[in-house]
């Protein structure tokens, strides 16, 4: 095996002061492991970098274990059986997990679990829609925002990963969806191609005044993958009965300390509203459910999705640190191979 594949690893070197540094992270050559009875070898061709990672990698958050320094850094990816001695996972078998920042690794049952890429789909589209990016929306949407028809949705980061399937499940619920995203190019992205009714440029307009302007009977459902004035601002727009969804805060991601609470929550008294985190993994007991109406939205074309793809497995740092300067449309994915 050795001879034919180079294997390298990614490990996670030191917690982040600050902001992410391709310091924090040390690339390995490592060699090819064989597979074993039971076990597949699989060669990785993406994957996925999420915000989520700076929690991992700072020690901070509780519901996944902590990295530690020296771990393979984690992440989902896609890739190939390349030899296999498990008859579940042919040769050929396109399959996601959690790898981790590996080329190569091992299939290995609940060490390392394999799934089966869908018919037809593509394993771009399989880390997007149908992994943990489309839970995440599904169930922050449409179990935790619940909008019914009629109601005017409100996103944030919505040009991002999840925001642009919330906010799609959003209207293929019959709501009316507002977007905010950092550039005139994703706002357009929004409204032409994802058929959003309307998207705000937080860089380039007063978001206050046009939420205001295009809620004016106030927003039912804010999905919320920012915190920070956004946050602020919907808390002053909210229509009776509101449904906060808090689904992210990445503008606190990267703040010194611990950034200031939500001046107007006291609108969820007078509005009667609810404020309500989530957090997909506890959900896990309805995946397949929600896969089947992912893959049913995605085959029928009312769910686009975009990647955006950094090419070079070298580059997953850098794919990692423009999730904070915005450069994705979509989900972020690295191509492992040049
Ligand atoms: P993403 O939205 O594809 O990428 C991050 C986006 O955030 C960027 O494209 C950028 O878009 C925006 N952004 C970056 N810095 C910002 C800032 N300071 N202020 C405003 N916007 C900023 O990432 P994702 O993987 O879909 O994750 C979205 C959120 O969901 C994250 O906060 C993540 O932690 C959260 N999440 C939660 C769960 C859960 O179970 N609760 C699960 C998965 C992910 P712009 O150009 O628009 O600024």
């Amino acid at each position: 095996m050795s001879g034919r594949y180079r294997n390298q690893h990614f490990l996670f070197r030191a917690r982040p002061r600050g902001d992410i540094s391709p310091d924090d992270f040390q690339l390995i050559d490592v060699p090819v492991p064989e597979p074993g009875d039971g076990q597949a070898l699989v060669e990785v061709r993406y994957l996925a970098v999420e915000p989520a990672m700076k929690g991992w990698m700072e020690g901070r958050v509780d519901y996944v274990a902590p990295l530690q320094p020296g771990d393979v850094m984690r992440g989902q990816g896609a890739g190939v059986v390349v030899a296999s001695r498990d008859p579940r996972f042919p040769e050929g078998t396109a399959v996601t997990g959690p790898f981790g920042w590996r080329r190569y690794l091992l299939g290995d049952g609940d060490a390392m679990p394999l799934r089966a890429v869908p018919e037809g789909v593509s394993m771009p589209a399989a880390l997007n829609v149908l992994g943990v990016t489309g839970l995440t929306a599904y169930f922050g949407m449409l179990d935790v925002g619940a909008p019914q028809p009629g109601d005017t949705v409100l996103v944030s980061g919505a040009a991002g990963a999840t925001g642009s399937i919330a906010g799609q499940l959003a209207r293929i619920a019959g709501a009316r969806v507002v977007g905010v995203a950092g550039s005139a190019a994703k706002c357009a992205w929004l409204v032409d191609e994802l058929a959003f009714d309307a998207a705000i440029d937080y860089h380039h307009e007063d978001i206050a005044s046009r939420v205001a302007q295009l809620c004016p009977q106030g927003v039912n459902v804010f999905f919320d993958n920012v915190g920070g004035s956004i946050l602020d601002i919907a808390l002053a727009n909210l229509a009776d009965r509101a449904r906060v969804v808090l689904c992210g805060g990445i503008s606190r991601y990267n703040a010194a300390g611990i950034p200031p609470g939500p001046v107007n929550y006291f609108n969820l008294v007078y509005r009667r509203a609810r404020m309500e985190g989530f957090i997909v993994l506890d959900y896990a007991q309805r995946f397949g459910e929600a896969s089947r109406i992912l893959a049913g939205h995605l085959h029928s074309g009312r769910l686009h999705h975009r990647e955006t793809v950094l090419s070079g497995f070298e580059r997953l740092p850098e794919a990692l640190l423009a999730l904070f300067r915005g450069d994705n449309l979509g989900k972020q994915l690295v191509a492992v191979h040049d």
